[in-house]
């Protein structure tokens, strides 16, 4: 007997969700229809490759870390892998602006950690006292408690006041776009907590991480930590959008609520059809699976609605090589909140990318915060590239007109995993035994990268995998059926 699956969402971590939904029903004799439903004409959410010319540029994510399995396995499933291309080794440093100017981050950060001591000692970026105090690190005993604390606190507490405002604040917001002073340590990077725990220093920790990589195949000598295709990451989804022969995938349909409909549920569109499942996957920002399950359980809504989300825009610039004053010898620049500028990196694209931008050509890329204060007017295109050119004017004496820009918009794109984070996720989950077959995936919950969006689809993949098995069997079993 069929059974039916709905997954809301064609980001990564929807379409993740629909071809393992579709490989393990495969590989079970499970006769399974699935449906896709994605609001936007497009698929891909957060991940928008446009081409120009020879230029790839990315308007939102623009690669992902190998050190978590779940991309690179998905790629290697897809046939990907030979088209998966490393960031630029030779020029891989990261600068920080330092009133004005760029100041290399010190080499061999691991997880944001420093695990060399000569480019610590030798970095102009902090003052001798508060190289000094990042030491103690080695000393300090470890946090005797178990609550969560914030990822400021928990730098501070181990590296200082100094280094946390001018390294790992300025990394954290290039990641959350957010306030690292909010931010919960235990459920933006859980393994400094264990790291902590365990060797009481996070340097003992990040150099046992490295040790330990240095032997694995998995970032060997092969894959350097930050992967892309060659073409950008679209080529991702739009290899999985090809695998996807038997799901019905369908764009500018939003689902509107979801509401139980006999053993399973029944999903209303906008364009009002109801589509029945026996089992459903939201895939989509939390606050949109908030709005779809109010009229399911108004008490899972508020849960789901109190996970804040930051709004930020990309600005990609092209130049000629020409224009510029000096070479790009690095990967761009991240911006602590004391410069007090409205960008919060620079992505030198094609220095970082060489194959994104054709040879004699530069593109840079501007990761601009934007307010979600309701009296903010959203900027125009042509204010955010104001805003991108008077930073690169100021930052790089760039003043050149640029041969073309693109401007993207992110509104509400990044979730904030703020104190009290991992409680409030517990507090979702403890709901799912009142809702068998309805499942939670995306960036929202355990992670906002790639590869942690992958492996949610994944999950939640093989928890309704199960659940329609079971499904399956107690229809065939129901009294008075003839198997
Ligand atoms: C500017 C930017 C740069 C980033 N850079 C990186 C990076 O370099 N590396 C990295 O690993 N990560 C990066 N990230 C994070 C990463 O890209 C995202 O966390 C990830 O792509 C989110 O995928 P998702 O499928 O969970 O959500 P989304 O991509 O948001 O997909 C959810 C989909 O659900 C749809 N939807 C919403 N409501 C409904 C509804 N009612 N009905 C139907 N459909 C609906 C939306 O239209 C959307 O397409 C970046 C994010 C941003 C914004």
């Amino acid at each position: 007997m069929v059974v039916k699956a709905v997954v809301v969402g064609g980001g990564i971590s929807g379409l993740s969700a629909a071809y393992y939904l579709q490989r393990k029903a495969s590989e079970r004799g499970l006769p399974l229809e699935i449906t896709l439903l994605e609001k936007d004409s497009r698929l891909g959410g957060k991940i928008l490759t446009e081409s120009i010319g020879d230029f790839v540029i990315e308007g939102g994510a623009d690669a992902f870390v190998s050190t978590k399995p779940w991309a690179v396995d998905l790629c290697r499933e897809l046939k990907l892998e030979d088209r998966l291309q490393e960031v630029n080794l030779q020029k891989r440093s990261v600068f920080v602006l330092q009133q004005g100017k760029l100041v290399a981050l010190p080499d061999g950060l691991v997880s944001m950690v420093p695990t060399m001591f000569w480019p610590i000692i030798k970095s102009p970026l902090l003052s001798l006292k508060g190289k000094l105090r990042m030491a103690l690190d080695f000393l300090l005993p470890a946090r005797k408690e178990d609550g969560d604390e914030s990822i400021g606190e928990l730098f501070t507490r181990r590296f200082g006041r100094e280094a946390y405002e001018k390294m790992f604040a300025p990394l954290m917001s290039g990641i959350y776009a957010g306030d690292g002073d909010r931010l919960s340590a235990q459920s933006t990077f859980p393994l400094l907590r264990e790291w902590e725990r365990r060797h009481a220093s996070l340097i003992r920790g990040a150099l046992a991480l490295k040790r330990q990589r240095r032997q694995s195949s998995f970032t060997s000598k092969k894959h350097s930590i930050f992967l892309t295709p060659r073409a950008g990451l679209a080529e991702i989804f739009e290899a999985l959008v090809e695998r996807l022969s038997k799901v019905d995938l369908r764009t500018g349909i939003a689902a509107r609520d979801i509401t139980r409909y006999r053993e399973g549920y029944q999903v209303t569109t906008d364009d009002g059809q109801y589509i029945t499942a026996d089992a459903i996957i939201l895939a989509t920002p939390s606050f949109a699976a908030a709005s779809m399950v109010r009229g399911l359980d108004p008490t899972l809504s508020t849960l789901l609605g109190e996970i804040k989300y930051v709004s930020s825009a990309t600005v990609s610039l092209a130049f000629r090589e020409e224009d510029l004053h000096s070479p790009l010898n690095g990967h761009g620049y991240i911006v602590p909140h004391a410069e007090n500028r409205a960008v919060l990196a620079c992505t030198w694209t094609s220095s970082k990318f060489p194959h994104r931008a054709p040879k004699g050509y530069v593109l840079l890329r501007l990761f601009i915060r934007i307010t979600n204060s309701a009296t903010d007017h959203d900027p125009s295109d042509e204010v955010l590239i104001e805003i991108a050119s008077r930073e690169l004017a100021k930052t790089l004496e760039l003043i050149a007109d640029p041969m073309f820009t693109r401007v993207y918009r992110w509104p509400s794109a990044t979730p904030q995993y703020n104190l009290g984070h991992s409680e409030r996720i517990a507090a979702i989950q403890g709901f799912s035994g009142k809702y068998p077959g309805l499942f939670l995936a995306g960036a929202g919950y355990t992670g906002i990268g790639i590869p942690d969006c992958i492996h949610s689809g994944k999950t939640a993949a093989d928890n309704a995998i199960e659940h329609l098995i079971q499904r399956s069997i107690s229809r065939r079993l129901k009294p008075g059926k003839v198997l």
